[in-house]
């Protein structure tokens, strides 16, 4: 049996991200695993949902375990840190923040959770974390560092982006037993039609999302090789389930914003992609070893 290990850093990420992908493959019988980084302790949250929890954290972990069970997980794993917020609230500083702990402590945490699973496939941020998160960027940097503690395997993509036509990553040294590694990545075409649209709702791009602090604009010039096309329309149904599971973290309400978001989301659905990082060759290949 093989498994992946889906190294992200909240509770939601894996359902509003690869979670078609996640879907697809637990289906196929891979044991799919999410390692996540924290439980969201930052998110804000309506206060009527908090009712029989504690806090945040527990909501979250609760509305995770919802969605694990729609998209099939094997299992669901917390690396422990805190939410780390965006860059300059007081979540970003706190001592016990995904974003202020050590790189390496970290990438031990996940090392230990590899030695643990024995994954073939790891799926992890890229290295824009997405959209900028600091949490996101930490797990990607904390994955790269694990492949080079356990594996001597040095993953450089600080110059991997599309003003070079033909990206390419660099990669020192190999390993028999290390996994396929992958980031999964939202179609920058997808994103630079939610700018020309956004305006068109009332919406401006640079502050999309609940919280607001996602600039389309800047991700739509993150790009990304997109080397792995998975079709994942059987599974749309199971990823808007589970997404539908996060219940604290569904975009803003009103109209125009809401109108927006199904048409964008609509768009989505049915095609997943992700960039090959490790090992570098055929992308046809690697889908196969995906799974
Ligand atoms: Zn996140």
């Amino acid at each position: 049996m093989k498994t992946s290990l889906v190294i992200l850093a909240h509770p939601d990420d894996e359902s509003f991200g690869p979670g078609g992908t996640l879907a697809k493959y637990a289906s196929e019988g891979v044991a799919v695993h999410y390692l996540c980084g924290t439980r969201g302790e930052s998110g804000t949250v309506d206060a009527e949902l908090l009712n029989g929890y504690a806090n945040t954290g527990e909501l979250r972990t609760a509305e995770l375990m919802c969605a694990a069970k729609e998209l099939g997980l094997a299992g669901v794993h917390f690396l422990g840190y805190r939410d780390s917020g965006m860059v300059g609230s007081a979540d970003n500083v706190h001592a016990e923040s995904l974003f202020q702990a050590p790189l390496d402590d970290v990438a031990q945490r996940i090392i230990d959770k590899i030695d643990e699973l024995k994954p073939n496939v790891i799926l992890t941020h890229d290295q824009f974390g997405g959209y900028g998160h600091p949490d996101h960027i930490k797990l990607h940097l904390a994955t790269l560092r694990a492949y080079e503690l356990k594996w001597g395997i040095r993953i450089d993509v600080t110059n991997w982006a599309s003003i070079h036509r033909h990206p390419s990553i660099a990669i020192t040294g190999s390993h028999p037993d290390a996994p396929a590694l992958f980031f999964p990545v939202f179609p920058r075409g997808l994103i630079k039609f939610g700018v020309r649209l956004m305006p068109l709702f009332g919406q401006d791009p640079s502050k999309f999302g609940r919280n607001k602090d996602i600039d389309l604009a800047k991700i739509a010039s993150w790009e990304l090789p997109m080397t792995v096309k998975l079709n994942t329309k059987a599974f749309a149904e199971a990823k808007i389930r589970a997404s539908a599971c996060h219940r604290s973290q569904q975009p803003p309400s009103g109209r125009g914003a809401n109108l927006f978001v199904r048409i964008f989301f609509r768009r989505a659905q049915g095609t997943e992609w992700h960039s090959q990082v490790y090992p570098a060759g055929d992308p046809k290949q690697l889908s196969d070893r995906l799974m």
